[in-house]
């Protein structure tokens, strides 16, 4: 049997205990969002906050709306040093700027189409279902958008969304995101996949969500039956660290997998929290073994309040460079960085090539053996057989945002 272990899932703690809340409480996905840390009098059942730490709550200066589940504040050690207390807690650094803070890095606004839409890439779009989420992550890019709780996505931007997908047949994919798509009602979901699945040219749909880390308690039977129903339907998971990864939410990742729902992970490297060749080998080995492929490794978008927790490039690239040769190309993550104000992204993979002489190219690998590449000559490229059924499905691709 492989030696590969989990975290062990945490107990009910003392408080609730104390309370007498039932252990099925505790595992159901409902009481978790309902009974979410809001206030500092929430945190303060967890966490000893310092003065500066309590002053946050009150500040007159607002920072990104605070919420986690007691489920991934139980995961927390209460030291400041701890990856997902600095994951979760609001910190006074968030107050102040020292390198740049952008309200929409991404540069959303600008291709947003509907209220509820982004079109950015032309085969794909970002469909954003709820503003909600039940852990406002302290690094998250999505700020303008993300945490206002204001409402549902109303009848009118649903049908507005809709239409715009329809009426671009280029759209290849859609991308349910927000907010938490898992933080919405199995009903909810049911309908938008529904109406997303009978447009014809709609091909992958996509699912981005925190909920397998933060609640596990939502990932059940009922749930991978409906994305089952709709396939091909991609889950995008967001694991930061390996703490975060435990029996509990394992068996979960297992029963999307079981159901024949790919999982990838998106990691963003963050400060302090998991900028370390150990915790990416480790987070990321893990989630292999459960048949999650860990797809991005990003680079911390320079969101309002994240200064603090961003990775310098040489740092984050350090990081790769080390796990080359070392962790198996299924569990490396891409190193990414999105271009501010909507440039699309920017991938880094270590370079080893050293020198070009003539059609030479010389390398030297990860581990110092050296090799020469002999190009072949770019004027005998030759087309292959062109079909015209895959012309014309690439010039649709295209030219889907006209
Ligand atoms: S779950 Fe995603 S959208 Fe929500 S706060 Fe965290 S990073 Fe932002």
């Amino acid at each position: 049997m492989p030696k590969i272990s989990f975290r062990k899932t945490p107990t009910i703690p003392n408080y609730y205990s104390n309370q007498q809340i039932d252990i099925s409480k505790w595992y159901s996905s409902t009481w978790q969002l309902q009974n979410s840390l809001k206030k500092k009098e929430h945190f303060e059942i967890f966490f000893s906050l310092s003065e500066a730490e309590k002053n946050i709550f009150t500040s007159p200066k607002k920072v990104f709306n605070i919420r986690t589940t007691p489920y991934y504040a139980s995961l927390a050690k209460d030291t400041g040093e701890d990856a997902i207390r600095k994951i979760l807690m609001p910190s006074p650094k968030e107050l102040s700027s020292d390198y740049q803070e952008m309200l929409d890095p991404l540069g959303e606004k600008v291709n947003q189409k509907t209220s509820r839409l982004i079109h950015r890439y032309s085969d794909r779009v970002l469909f954003l279902v709820t503003d909600f989420c039940s852990v406002y992550c302290r690094y998250c890019t999505r700020k303008h958008f993300t945490g206002q709780e204001q409402s549902l996505i109303k009848d009118t931007e649903f049908i507005e969304a809709v239409s715009y997908i329809k009426s671009h047949p280029g759209i290849r994919e859609v991308i349910l995101s927000g907010g938490d798509p898992l933080t919405l009602s199995n009903s909810q979901l049911e309908k938008i996949l529904f109406e997303l699945r009978s447009i014809e040219h709609v091909e992958i749909i996509r699912i981005g969500s925190r909920m397998p880390v933060v609640c596990p308690q939502r990932v059940d039977q009922e749930l991978v039956s409906i994305l089952r129903k709709f396939k091909p339907v991609f889950l995008m998971t967001h694991f930061n660290h390996p703490d975060e990864l435990t029996e509990f939410a394992a068996e979960k990742l297992e029963l999307f997998v079981d159901h024949g729902i790919p999982v990838f992970n998106q990691m963003v490297l963050l400060n302090g929290v998991n900028n370390h060749e150990s915790i990416v080998q480790a987070l990321s080995r893990r989630l292999l073994y459960l048949r999650v492929k860990p797809y991005y490794m990003f680079q911390c978008d320079p969101s309002i309040g994240t200064d603090h927790l961003r990775t310098s490039l040489k740092n984050s690239q350090e990081i790769q460079r080390k796990l080359w040769g070392h962790l198996s190309g299924l569990a490396m993550p891409q190193l990414s960085l999105d271009i501010p104000d909507g440039g699309g992204k920017a991938y880094y993979v270590p370079s080893f090539e050293i020198q070009r002489v003539g059609s030479s190219i010389f390398y030297e690998g990860w581990d110092g053996i050296r090799g020469e590449y002999v190009n072949p000559d770019q004027q005998s490229m030759v087309n292959p057989l062109l079909n015209p059924i895959y012309l014309e499905e690439w010039d649709e691709l295209k030219t889907s945002k006209n």
